[in-house]
């Protein structure tokens, strides 16, 4: 309240010529991750009440009765997963028709993930994790965080969840320049009304603290580092104790030395529970979360097919990921039998699957154990003839594999030599390892 009603008190005295403090504004409006609010009818609006200050911000927050009820974005299923978005497309308007700039996405995430979202610049990056934010909405799909069906929010509602459920880091940190790092991080506090005027001071300077800036607290950003400038903005984002951090590109301004200490960081929050979405362009950063979504056009293309075919190009992938199907099995279930005829690639993508061969004495003994990440199910398809091996999930821990169908994986390996090559080396090395089993035994 302090700081906005300092604020205001400019604003009131300035009255009409707010047009001088426009890009505070924009700073403010950022700062409140309300990209679609309507700004000309609000300032319009204090300009001409005069009345107490406070207050205008606070309306944007406030829960608006009239639009709480149905169509309040309150789901009636329960969502499984923290974020589901589920044939997501967005399609912007230009002068030269619709640009599809998100094409039918689905995307689950998990809490207490830290997820990378990786891609070229223009594949869709920023305009996908705007529709988790709700700073933008799809033009069809839906979103769904937690039970909040995000897509349905009108602005007013979305703004005080947005406040309240995702912290928003920026690139270029978006701090106010005229108020103190701990101002700053105690402003969210002040907008959603979260916390009594003391715990606000108390909670900004454990951040601060956390973030391991305590001692800069009163500095203005200007009189800190880029580094420090962004860990401000990520004390900020935590000011409301959202459970999701969304970042857009935060290490895009940093030497490489502070992007990882900030990576550790966000380490250091997922071990606490928090759920991290990060955009980034940096590999080594993108090596060190837990899953990574790489966009490629405006789709999805699925991680474990890249990491197995990494010699082939985006579009390739991205048609297979199109093909591509999750098949989960319980533990021990067989998933490909020996001696039947291929149809599917396999590749692990949860637990651990075993390979299996049938002693002549109609025993099973376990020849392999393939983690995530790991593919199977390439041999007979590569050299003809029927599967060599059985394949089960593991007896501990159920199984997830992404199955891709004969012929798009030999449309796949037609396209790419090397792919085909690379393919080839390790199911004849597979191959000749089972012929040496068989042997021995
Ligand atoms: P990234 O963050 O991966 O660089 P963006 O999500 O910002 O990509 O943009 C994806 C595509 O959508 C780009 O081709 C971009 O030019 C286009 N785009 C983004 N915003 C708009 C807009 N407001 N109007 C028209 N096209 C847009
Ligand atoms: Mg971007």
């Amino acid at each position: 309240m302090k700081f906005a009603g300092l604020f205001f008190d400019e604003l009131r005295e300035w009255g009409g010529i707010f047009v001088a403090i426009r890009p505070f504004m924009y700073y403010v409006e950022w700062l409140c991750f309300t990209a679609t609010w309507k700004m000309k009818p609000r300032i319009a609006y204090v300009g001409n009440s005069g009345s107490n200050e406070g207050f205008m911000f606070k309306q944007l927050f406030r829960r608006d009765k009239s639009e709480s009820g149905v169509g309040n974005g309150r789901s009636t299923s329960t969502a499984a997963h923290l974020i589901d978005l589920t044939n997501v497309v967005k399609a912007y308007e230009t002068p030269v028709g619709d640009f599809i700039a998100l094409k039918g996405i689905d995307l689950q995430v998990d809490p207490g993930e830290f997820v990378a979202v990786i891609g070229k610049s223009g594949s869709g990056k920023t305009t996908l994790i705007n529709m988790i934010t709700g700073i933008d909405r799809p033009t069809s799909g839906t979103v769904h965080v937690s039970d909040t069906a995000v897509h349905t929010l009108k602005e007013g509602p979305m703004a005080e969840w947005r406040g309240r459920n995702v912290g928003v880091i920026f690139q270029f940190f978006q701090l106010l320049p005229m108020l103190s790092c701990i101002e700053n991080v105690m402003l969210p506090m002040d907008f959603c009304n979260m916390y009594t005027a003391r715990e606000r001071k108390e909670r900004a300077l454990h951040l601060l603290d956390q973030v391991g800036l305590i001692e800069h607290a009163y500095k203005l950003p200007s009189e800190v580092s880029g580094g420090q400038q962004q860990r401000v903005a990520i004390a900020r984002a935590l000011a409301n104790d959202p459970p999701i951090l969304v970042a857009d590109e935060p290490t895009g301004n940093l030497d490489s030395h502070t992007a990882l200490s900030m990576i550790q960081l966000f380490e250091e929050l997922v071990d606490q529970g928090k759920t991290i979405l990060m955009v980034t362009h940096d590999q080594d950063l993108a090596k060190r979360v837990t899953r990574t979504v790489i966009i490629s056009d405006g789709e999805i293309i699925d991680e474990y097919l890249a990491k197995a075919f990494p010699a082939l190009e985006e579009a390739q992938l991205v048609r297979a990921t199109r093909k591509l199907e999750t098949k989960s099995y319980a533990p021990g279930a067989v998933i490909v039998s020996q001696g039947e005829n291929p149809d599917k690639f396999y590749i692990v993508t949860k637990g651990i699957v075993e390979v299996l061969l049938q002693e002549p004495d109609g025993q099973q003994i376990v020849v392999a154990r393939l983690r995530s990440g790991q593919y199977f199910g390439e041999i007979a398809i590569l050299r003809g003839g029927a599967r060599i091996a059985t394949v089960r999930a593991g007896t501990e821990t159920a199984v997830e594999v992404a199955a891709l169908d004969k012929e798009t994986f030999t449309n796949l390996i037609g396209e790419s030599p090397v792919t085909r090559e690379e393919l080839s080396r390790i199911a004849g090395q597979r191959a000749a390892e089972t012929e040496k089993r068989k042997n021995g035994s």
